[in-house]
């Protein structure tokens, strides 16, 4: 029996902005390690902000989060952990080359080591014609390619991938995929938030569906399908977290009935502070 801890446990999950906004609500999650892992959910639903608890961006309001048993705000759980973000945020002063050599001083690694790895990621993601480039003189398919080799520069354990495919053509979303799984298959635990459903139907081993700050439901695609009845994923996510707008509000209080579908959660949707 595998006793090692997950790679991401969040236990009772709290996140509360500033202005009162409640993100999050005693959320319960463990993601196997090495496993794909894929979370759905709205727009508004809490994906982005549980990432950035994971990843240490912001502080919890109450409950655990721990990345392979050490909390995720410890320094080692921090190294363990590598994230590209929703957002292309690449320093615009900086070349290819040392936006990830830069990276890796963050995580500790000796500048020849970094420069080894830099050149290794370089290569990984074909932006070997553009290593002296500066990051405004990349195509928005290189940005991207370099937002990940960024987020493993410093060999994380878990990846995080916040919406990598989101507005990248055919050819591109290809070749994240295949670097993705080719990552998968070396080891590397992935948490992977997308609105392609047939994307995440295709990745991932495993499904947590998010809806007004709340797990919904958590299966394989064909465990979910079965579960609800539903010819796709599609149709699941459109009987759970889906039908917010669709219909009536967030399905975030049935907590994961496949008899309560969609519908009649208006104020549970408000209460999260997520719009319309
Ligand atoms: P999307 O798919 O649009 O990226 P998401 O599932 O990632 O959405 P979050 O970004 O986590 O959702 O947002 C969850 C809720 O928290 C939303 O109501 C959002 O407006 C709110 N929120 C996010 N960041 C902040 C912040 N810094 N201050 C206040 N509220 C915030």
């Amino acid at each position: 029996m595998d006793h090692s801890p997950p790679a991401l446990e969040l236990r009772g999950l709290t996140k509360r902005y500033d202005d009162g906004t409640l993100a999050l609500e005693g959320f319960d999650l463990a993601v196997p390690a090495g496993r794909f892992f894929g979370l759905l959910g709205p727009n508004g639903a809490g994906k982005t902000t549980l990432i950035s608890v994971v990843s240490n961006l912001i502080r919890i309001t109450a409950g655990e989060a721990l990345v392979f048993g050490e909390p995720a705000h410890r320094l080692r759980a921090r190294r363990w952990v590598g994230l590209a973000e929703q957002d292309v945020n690449l320093d615009r002063f900086l070349t290819v080359e040392e936006v990830l050599v830069y990276h890796g001083g963050y995580f500790g690694m000796t500048g020849a080591d970094a420069r080894r790895r830099a050149t290794e990621m370089i290569d990984v993601f074909d932006l070997r014609a553009k290593t002296d480039v500066r990051t405004p003189k990349l195509s928005g398919g290189m940005r991207r390619r370099l937002l990940l080799a960024r987020a493993l520069m410093h060999r994380p354990r878990l990846v995080i991938l916040d919406e990598p495919t989101a507005g990248v053509d055919v050819e591109l979303r290809y070749e994240l995929s295949c670097y993705i799984r080719k990552l998968h298959a070396e080891g590397t635990t992935i948490l992977l938030t997308t609105h392609y459903l047939e994307e995440a139907e295709e990745l991932c081993e495993e499904i947590a569906l998010i809806g007004a700050g709340q797990l919904i439901a958590r299966d394989t695609a064909a465990g979910l399908r079965e579960r609800y009845d539903a010819a796709s994923l599609t149709e699941v996510y459109m009987k759970t977290v889906g039908g917010g707008r669709a219909a009536s509000g967030a399905a975030s209080e049935n907590g994961g009935d496949p008899e309560a579908g969609v519908g009649g959660h208006d104020h549970e949707s408000s209460r999260a502070g997520i719009a319309s």
